[in-house]
């Protein structure tokens, strides 16, 4: 009879040690042996210490693999584990520390070890063999279930994709923004299309994005101070996917916030945040349209004044339309948009959809479902088409760093690099 996939994990629960094999950064590999808990959902624990080598590998190359079993002589049974590694936090990590501890009694005295960390490893694909057949029995388990469980399109979770990114940079030492939410609203589905976005650059799995930390705060200020200056009372969120500023954001008092999105993305937020009991700070509306359908009628309905300017925003939207739809969302917006309205959003150029550098990445948001599709050169000119006076930033000029950049601001001028870059127009 087949092993199955509970008796797979039997086999690995019943070894404490496994070779270990992460990436350093001059691409050579290195192993070493761990001693490790796999919980119930295949995850590998163990602990190091910040100064080991794995530590080092694993927070700048977050691939991991692992050889469970096999290594002593006539056990002809092995796992081959291939995943990605971080090093959890807070509750998650105090329950993962019980399981190991259970099987590592020392383990608590290591706690006050100088620099003793703990990382976790979640599977992507394992292959159980077991050579005392013949022929061998060869299992394969391909672990994407985060993903492969969600009901929702993949353009609709890159909204949770983005949540979780926001939790990290929420649960942070010096958060650029607190955004309480995130973690629920992200969910497993959130975190595990983040995981193998990050893959594909071996990015570190727990950490903050510094270029989507930089917009939300770019645009949690930039929204507010729109709304502060002069008379706008209305704001307009389009695609406004797991976005919480409705319940984070201090707003003027009287102020109406409209959320767009589509029927999946909100079937999915609003459960989550009735259960949490989320109160908004100022008067949210609900809009469930398909932006590149006709939309404005349905804002109409649920309150939008037209007579009135108003605020809109549409952060990581653009790309994932093509360039008919941007050009309809923009002719649409400018019949709804009276003189002195203002709109942020982010836009990437056309060598981010070509170039060399962002092939992989490119590839990699097409193979899932979630392609990008539209850049701009010069947003300035696009808007100045549409009827708006832009102004750009980039992530790592001043005004769009608050620290945090990892990398020297790219000149202006420095021709065919892929570029995103943060926008803030007024109407007429
Ligand atoms: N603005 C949010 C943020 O920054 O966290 C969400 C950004 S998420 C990357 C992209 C969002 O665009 C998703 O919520 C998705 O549902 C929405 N979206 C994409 N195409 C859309 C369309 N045709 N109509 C409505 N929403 C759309």
């Amino acid at each position: 009879m087949a092993t199955t996939r509970q008796q797979i994990l039997e086999f690995m629960r019943a070894h404490r040690m496994a070779v270990q094999a992460s990436v350093a950064n001059w691409s050579a590999p290195q192993a070493a042996a761990v001693g490790i808990v796999v919980t119930d959902a295949f995850e590998v624990f163990f602990d190091t210490l910040d100064t080991s080598r794995k530590a080092a590998n694993l927070r700048t190359n977050s691939n991991v693999a692992f050889v469970i079993g096999g290594l002593l002589d006539g056990e002809e049974k092995t796992v081959q584990y291939e995943g990605v590694a971080d090093e959890p936090s807070g509750v998650e990590l105090e329950q993962l520390k019980q399981e190991y501890f259970a099987s590592f009694p020392d383990g608590p005295e290591r706690q006050a070890w100088a620099g003793i960390t703990y990382v976790r490893a979640r599977p992507r694909w394992l292959r159980f063999s077991d050579f005392t057949q013949s022929p061998p029995e060869i299992i394969e388990l391909r672990f994407d279930d985060g993903l492969a469980n969600s009901t929702m399109t993949p353009v609709g979770l890159t909204s949770r994709w983005i949540a979780a990114a926001r939790a990290f940079e929420t649960e942070s030492e010096a958060p650029l923004f607190r955004d309480p939410l995130a973690r629920a609203l992200a969910g497993t589905a959130g975190f595990a299309m983040m995981a193998e976005i990050r893959a594909v650059f071996g990015l570190p799995q727990s950490k903050p994005d510094p270029y989507l930390s930089i917009r939300t705060r770019f645009f949690d200020d930039a929204i507010i101070d729109a709304v502060s200056e002069g008379p706008i009372t209305q704001v307009v969120i389009l695609a406004a996917g797991m976005d919480a500023r409705a319940f984070r954001l201090e707003w003027p008092a009287g102020l109406t916030l409209f959320e767009i999105d589509r029927h999946e993305v909100f079937d999915h937020k609003e459960a989550i945040l009735a259960r949490l009991e989320a109160r908004p700070r100022c008067d949210r509306r609900l809009v469930r349209a398909d932006l590149t359908k006709p939309w404005t009628e349905a804002l109409l309905e649920a309150g939008f004044d037209p007579s009135r300017p108003a605020a809109f925003l549409a952060e990581g939207l653009l790309m994932y339309l093509d360039d008919r739809a941007v050009a309809d969302l923009f002719a649409s917006i400018g019949g709804i948009a009276r003189a002195g309205s203002w709109i942020g959003m982010d836009v990437v150029n056309t060598d981010m959809l070509t170039s060399g550098y962002t092939a992989v990445y490119m590839k990699k948001l097409a193979d899932m479902g979630c392609p990008w599709k539209f850049g701009v050169n010069d947003p300035i000119e696009f808007l100045a088409a549409h009827g708006w006076r832009g102004a750009v930033v980039e992530p790592g000029e001043p005004g769009a760093n608050y620290g945090r950049w990892p990398f020297p601001a790219m000149p202006r001028d420095m021709p065919n690099l892929p570029r995103i870059v943060l926008v803030t127009a007024r109407a007429g």
